[in-house]
């Protein structure tokens, strides 16, 4: 699985460089293509899913989201403008293991309100993965990022939430970024083996979202921006380890935490 998180990591790494005004959300889905043909890697997003009832198979190797899309938005080819944010989530499988990671990039120069919402929520992400070091239940961390959350004046989306990943990209549990009623009853153990996808998508306004009719793209229902941030995470006897984030990573957009940290307790 670390094998396929650093091909997701190169990957969103080319797409962070070249993020800026008048590129297009096709070109970052076809510099992630060819990174994963490189590696001889299969993408887990192009076609996704396979057989499913009233559901289009996903077109695409990214999912690209713009400003008020929250996930699963579709890579087009409208320039990006200065200002927007893009969020980009990307996953492949290498010799049958999986990797799954996401970042928002700002576009030129954003907004102090879009600057905070991609801190705030890059900050979720990071102190969740800090956390599942010292914390023995999920509910834990997922209180600590709604709580910090709404410390800030935004709001966690609770429609889309992280899962488990493993041979397949979505694997039990799922791993919701509040603590939801489900999680409650049936909370999740944190313990060395379990690998979880930890992904939460934070909106300025509101935690309600709809699907447009594309049957994928997800928006909030203000239409005021929203961000998200992705990194596959394994609990490992030596402590937490960041698969899809490379050893000597210290761009922004992924900075911290250490890729291992030693659990405290
Ligand atoms: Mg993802
Ligand atoms: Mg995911």
């Amino acid at each position: 699985m670390r094998e396929a998180g650093l091909v997701v990591a190169e990957a969103l790494d080319r797409v962070r460089a070249m993020a800026a005004p008048g590129v297009t959300t096709a070109d970052m889905a076809d510099v992630v293509a060819e990174v994963f043909r490189r590696h001889n890697a299969k993408p887990l997003f192009l076609g996704y899913p396979a057989n499913e009832k009233g559901k289009p198979p996903f077109p695409a190797v990214i999912c690209a989201s713009v400003n008020e899309q929250v996930v699963h938005g579709i890579p087009n080819r409208r320039p990006l403008r200065d200002g927007d944010i893009v969020s980009i989530d990307t996953g492949c499988s290498l010799n049958g293991w999986c990797g799954d990671s996401a970042v928002t990039l700002a576009i030129g120069t954003p907004s102090a309100e879009a600057k905070k919402l991609l801190d705030v929520t890059l900050e979720t992400l990071n102190l969740a993965i800090r956390a599942m070091g010292r914390c023995n239940y999920w509910s834990e961390v997922a209180s600590l990022m709604d709580r910090y959350v709404k410390s800030q004046g935004f709001y966690v989306v609770e429609k889309f939430v992280g899962h488990g990943i493993g041979q397949a990209m979505h694997e039990e549990p799922q791993v919701p970024n509040f603590v939801s009623k489900s999680l409650i009853k049936h909370d999740i153990k944190l313990e060395p083996g379990l690998v979880l996808a930890v992904e939460p998508m934070v909106s300025v306004g509101t935690k309600d979202v709809r699907t447009l009719s594309d049957g994928w793209t997800v928006e909030t229902k203000d239409r005021r921006p929203s961000a998200h941030f992705e990194h596959t995470v394994a609990i490992t006897h030596e402590g937490i380890r960041v698969l899809t984030l490379k050893d000597d990573d210290s761009s922004s957009g992924a900075q911290s935490p250490t890729p291992t940290i030693a659990t405290t307790a």
